[in-house]
């Protein structure tokens, strides 16, 4: 686990819009944090974790920004919370190859709007297993 899995309750996970905006409702990533499996296996199964999934807006990822700086208004305005809880997940649809597509060209950009809006960052949701053995094997682009 990481260290700092226990500190976080606010999971925030990006999704590539060419996966979500047709085919991907985001299910098997909420599905696999509920089960905390894949990306998700160190954060504690008990205790109230928050789950928010949105799309990087298309390429290059430009619209991550601004919702990440949204979420961040909301909550110290609503809620009055310290974005400190909040870690950003990129979504395996982005960080690994797989049947949508190769690993997104602008994971180092993406990356740094997320850094822009000072929040922490992690690579990984859900491993689907049929997928891992399709990349072992070398069955998707690179
Ligand atoms: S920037 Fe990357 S994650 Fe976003 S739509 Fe384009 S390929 Fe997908």
């Amino acid at each position: 686990m990481d260290s700092g899995d226990s500190e976080k309750s606010y999971i925030v996970v990006v999704q590539c819009d060419h996966a979500i905006s047709q085919v991907c409702s985001g299910f098997q990533c909420e599905h696999a944090f509920t089960a905390r499996t894949g990306g998700f296996a160190g954060y504690p199964a008990t205790g109230n974790i928050r789950y928010l999934s949105m799309s990087c807006g298309g390429c290059p990822g430009r619209a991550t920004l601004r919702k990440l700086i949204n979420l961040k208004k909301g909550l110290k305005k609503r809620e009055q919370t310290d974005s400190g809880m909040v870690r950003v997940h990129l979504s395996t649809c982005i960080t690994h190859s797989n049947h949508h597509g190769p690993r997104c060209p602008h994971v180092d950009y993406i990356k740094g709007q997320i850094e822009r809006a000072g929040l922490d960052c992690v690579e990984g949701s859900r491993i689907a297993p049929a997928a891992e053995k399709r990349r072992s094997e070398g069955q998707y682009q690179e």
